[in-house]
């Protein structure tokens, strides 16, 4: 990797989103790397004097050129791209603990993380106590001298709250732990987390990093140490990516600096011009000063991100009537995409909890999460003005 000219660290990310991972120019040879569906490589033995390559190991051309690119992303020494966000987080977690070790984690994690720290991971030993990540002093209090992991989530997902990382970066020193941290609603476009002390950066590249919602993929990225533990993981468990997945994943990388900086622009227009619109009760959005965490958003990202939040008046059933009148904008979980996608967490990721449990975590009946595309502005406005009005008429 380091002979890559490619990766040469001085250049911009928007100029490593195109070139970082890509083959080094020859006359005649592809702009855009192939696809290399070949599951195994001719070797022979170690006198051949390359690496054993076989499309499990994560070594196919596929997955190697999309690690560099994520790696230059990140500014880390080493990235890996993985079958999903998934098995980003669990291939973490395994490859740095071990039975009896422990794990401090925001409480404000993605509903399958969550679940596998609180369900999964136990079954094997390594447990987990939960803290509230805006308490500063909860994150060293909770450290025992087990804790081998510190785990946190921004911007979080549907209030997008945006937790300072220090305090979990000084108690996971402190601890001797690592710090990982799922960033797949920040990306490296708003925020380099390991500029921040991050030691292992996470995301669901389903999201953001491909961006047109037509694959599953996930990556970490750290130090070389760190990212050699985790593929030595996930070589046992079988996580790696497909070479179809990890071509269309770097292809959708290329544009990641451009689309980021849309998605941020179009969605801070939409919640301001959200909050003058009647029938929205609240907009919860990073870049609005009415939200509590403004201030921690606007000193450690550069983009507020693609995600906003509403609470309509009247409820769940305005909810329902505001996804069932939209044109443009589609009612589909996920986000990250080049569509406008919305969702109520009611249904989808908070299903399982009741309204009580729901409105403690700021989420009330009539939030509909809204993972703000590429489309025009306008578009969606129009769209927005007329499923509101659909759903307040209605409610009359
Ligand atoms: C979607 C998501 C995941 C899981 O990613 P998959 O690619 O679906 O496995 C993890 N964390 C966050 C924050 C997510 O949004």
């Amino acid at each position: 990797m380091d002979t890559d000219p490619n990766l040469n660290g001085k250049r911009g990310l928007a100029t490593h989103a195109v070139h970082a991972g890509q083959p080094p120019a020859r006359p005649g040879g592809p702009v855009v790397a192939p696809i290399v569906r070949s599951s195994t490589f001719h070797w022979s033995g170690p006198g051949d004097g390359i690496d054993l390559l076989y499309s499990r190991y994560g070594n196919n051309p596929n997955q190697r050129s999309v690690a560099a690119k994520i790696a230059a992303l990140e500014g880390t020494e080493s990235a890996l791209a993985l079958a999903s966000g998934m098995a980003a987080i669990s291939m973490t977690l395994l490859a740095t603990t071990r039975a009896g070790d422990h794990i401090v984690a925001s409480r404000h994690l993605y509903g399958a993380t969550h679940a596998l720290l609180s369900h999964e991971l136990p079954r094997r030993g390594i447990t987990t106590t939960f803290v509230d990540p805006g308490d500063p002093t909860a994150w060293r209090a909770a450290t025992t001298p087990a804790t081998r992991v510190v785990l946190i989530e921004l911007p979080t997902n549907p209030t997008l709250r945006v937790f300072d990382i220090g305090p979990a970066r000084q108690a996971a020193r402190s601890a001797g732990a690592i710090l990982a941290a799922d960033m797949t609603f920040a990306t490296p476009v708003n925020i380099r987390a390991a500029e921040h002390g991050v030691d292992a950066v996470i995301h669901s590249a389903t999201k953001y990093l491909g961006g047109h919602s037509d694959l599953i993929a996930g990556a970490v990225a750290g130090s070389a140490e760190l990212i050699r533990a985790v593929t030595k993981v996930m070589k046992l468990y079988g996580g790696s990516i497909d070479p179809q997945a990890a071509w269309l994943l770097e292809r959708g990388m290329r544009t990641l600096p451009a689309r980021m900086e849309r998605h941020n622009r179009t969605a801070l227009a939409l919640a301001r011009w959200f909050m003058s619109i009647e029938g929205v009760r609240q907009v919860i959005h990073p870049g609005l000063t009415s939200h509590p965490d403004h201030e921690c958003a606007a000193r450690m990202l550069d983009g507020y991100g693609g995600m906003l939040s509403i609470v309509l008046d009247g409820g769940g059933e305005a909810a329902d009537r505001f996804c069932n009148n939209l044109a443009l904008a589609a009612a589909a979980p996920s986000l990250g995409g080049v569509e406008t996608l919305v969702s109520q967490p009611r249904h989808t990721s908070h299903v399982d909890l009741s309204p009580a449990e729901r409105n403690t975590l700021g989420i009330r009946d009539g939030f509909v999460r809204i993972s703000v595309g590429l489309e025009d502005l306008e578009d969606l406005k129009a769209d927005f003005s007329g499923a509101v009005a659909a759903a307040l008429g209605a409610a009359v």
